[in-house]
């Protein structure tokens, strides 16, 4: 029986991942939930899975939630802030964590629960973007077991020889692991988004609506939009990188709009691995809960003879620089993936509250690549000082421009 805590429960992960364990109920508890707005629905999965701890965002949600589940059967403690994510997410009880909070946010309760030396199910890519080196001297030094949920690297992980990530994961120097077994290139399969097919000019008025309908996954609003830009793709390739011990010219991203080869490894001989399946995210989190064993995940088979084809096409950088402005912040490193991540949070909400059109986005993002170049951070506090500093300085782009178009 695995405790499991489930940061980020009321998100499109979070629910999924609920989904997956109410499928094995002997074999996972659920030690710990929690949920920034939707209380809602937070308190319909505490009645359901009846946690030791709820965690919410502020005192007031707390009171609420308190209210709401007044006369159920929930009779665990509400905490919440900061402070409460990371002591569910290091509770000495807790063997899981899944790290499923969208963006900055969820840096210090991964990091607590990687800390700790959980099992961490890693959604949150922003959080290793941000801290990449930081964040895997940390999974060395407590011995986490550090599982990809994004589907992309759980299929690498899954292509990788079994002692592959162990040796990556200790030894994070980009491209000897991966030379010793063999590995040449990882490949990145990207859905190509929304406006694939669309020409630039067609894009710049895009609304978010369109944006956020993603062809063939389901998603959080935030995820969606970094599909539909291709800025998805350039926080895995710096994820990817981080994980695997590559540097990023290893790494290959290849438009597969069907997405149903989630990711591959090419090795020396030739040989290409790849993993398949549904795009359903309940397949990686189901892999990551069960590793090294497989539990049913509730997804559908693939069925090939139905797919009939699958197509490859390389990335348009010229509508979509949002993966050649990752590539340039993984090539710099230092502060760069930290402000390049900054940036595109604060672009992608002012997009969705209607504040820039959507080719701004990259644009944002460029400008404050190139204006705030913060040192080196070597600890979290540094770490939150250079996405505070990028942050500023993408705010300020953003009044700038709303006065020049003024
Ligand atoms: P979502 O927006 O659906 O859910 C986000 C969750 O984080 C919610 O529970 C929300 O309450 C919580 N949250 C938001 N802001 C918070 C804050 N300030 N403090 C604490 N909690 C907060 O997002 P999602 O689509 O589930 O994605 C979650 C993470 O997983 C993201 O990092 C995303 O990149 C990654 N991911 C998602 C998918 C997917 O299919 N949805 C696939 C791969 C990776
Ligand atoms: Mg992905």
């Amino acid at each position: 029986m695995q405790s499991v805590t489930v940061l980020g429960a009321t998100g499109s992960i979070g629910v999924s991942t609920l989904d997956v364990i109410a499928r094995h109920p002997h074999n996972y508890r659920v030690f710990a939930l929690s949920g920034h707005s939707q209380l809602e629905l937070l308190a319909s999965q505490a009645r359901q899975f009846l946690p030791d701890f709820l965690v919410v965002g502020d005192e007031r949600s707390a009171d609420e939630l308190r209210a709401q589940l007044a006369d159920s059967d929930f009779a665990g403690e509400i905490l919440f802030g900061l402070d409460g994510l990371c002591q569910v997410a290091s509770d000495p009880r807790v063997d899981a964590v899944m790290a499923a909070i969208v963006g900055a946010a969820g840096l210090a309760p991964t990091l607590a629960a990687v800390e700790a030396g959980k099992r961490v199910l890693l959604a949150n890519k922003e959080a290793l973007v941000m801290a990449g080196p930081l964040f895997m001297r940390a999974v060395a030094a407590s011995g986490a077991v550090l599982l990809p949920i994004d589907s992309e690297h759980n299929a690498i992980f899954q292509s990788l020889p079994s002692h592959y990530t162990a040796a990556a994961y200790s030894e994070p120097e980009r491209g000897r692991v991966a030379a010793e077994q063999g590995v040449a290139k990882l490949i990145l399969t990207a859905s190509g988004g929304p406006f694939r097919q669309w020409q630039l000019a067609e894009m710049a008025s895009v609304t978010p609506a369109q944006a956020v309908a993603h062809p063939n996954w389901s998603m959080g609003a935030k995820i969606s939009v970094d599909s539909a830009t291709l800025m998805n793709k350039g926080l895995e390739l710096i994820e990817a990188s981080y994980l695997f011990a590559l540097p990023a010219e290893s790494i290959d991203v290849v438009v597969h709009p069907q997405s149903v080869i989630h990711s591959l490894v090419q090795y020396c001989d030739g040989s290409v691995l790849a993993q398949l399946g549904n795009p359903d995210m309940r397949t990686p989190i189901a892999h990551a809960l069960a590793w090294p064993q497989r539990i049913d995940s509730g997804v559908a088979p693939l069925d090939l003879v139905a797919l009939a084809r699958m197509d490859f096409a390389a990335p348009d950088l010229q509508r979509f620089p949002a993966l050649s402005l990752a590539r340039q912040a993984a090539a710099a490193g230092g502060a760069a993936p930290a402000v390049l991540n900054a940036a595109n949070e604060v672009a992608v909400a002012a997009f969705l509250a209607g504040r820039i059109g959507f080719l701004q986005i990259a644009q944002l993002v460029a400008a404050v690549l190139e204006n705030c170049q913060p040192r080196e951070p070597t600890s979290l506090e540094a770490v939150q000082r250079c996405d505070h500093q990028a942050r500023r300085c993408a705010d300020q782009w953003l009044v700038n421009t709303a006065n020049e178009e003024r």
